[in-house]
């Protein structure tokens, strides 16, 4: 019978469950060791869809930080996390930026949105230190459609 042991990661407690697959039961399987009904939840979810929250950072121009937190409006698929996290690590964003601002708009068509964390200011100090290492005409092009009007 397809059993597996696991830790409940929904609150602090941490329950050690125990998730058996039963064809007898209505939910096709056998919860023990949860403390609570979020536990049972968890456990059967674990064993036929796993989903997980993402939290990571992307790049950001024209603000005093270099990464801007990000994170998914809600939870993806546990497969797909390294592909999300592929998506993520080519985007690049200028300030400023408002907290819960779409960053990516339904990220591999899961259907939920990687999002700002918090807020960004524009910071011209460091739009202005950028400017000063700019040497020749191709990277004032490259600068200006990178900052656009910022530039
Ligand atoms: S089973 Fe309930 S009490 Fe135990 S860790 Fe999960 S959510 Fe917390």
């Amino acid at each position: 019978m397809e059993a597996k042991n696991m830790i409940c990661i929904v609150c602090p407690l941490g329950c050690k469950l125990k998730v058996t697959k039963n064809d007898a039961s209505p939910t096709g399987y056998d919860v023990e060791g949860n403390t609570c009904f979020r536990g049972a939840e968890y456990g059967i979810k674990e064993m036929t869809n796993p989903t997980r929250a993402l939290t990571t950072t992307v790049t950001i121009y024209g603000a005093a930080m270099k990464r801007l937190p990000v994170r998914t409006s809600g939870t993806i698929p546990k497969h797909l996390l390294k592909q999300a996290m592929e998506v993520i690590n080519k985007v690049e964003v200028k300030a400023p930026i408002q907290t819960g601002q779409v960053i990516i708009k339904n990220i591999l068509n899961t259907g939920v949105d990687i999002i700002a964390s918090r807020n960004i200011y524009q910071d011209s100090f460091s739009l202005g230190i950028n400017l000063l290492v700019i040497n020749n005409l191709k990277e004032v092009e490259y600068a200006y459609w990178r900052w656009g009007s910022c530039f």
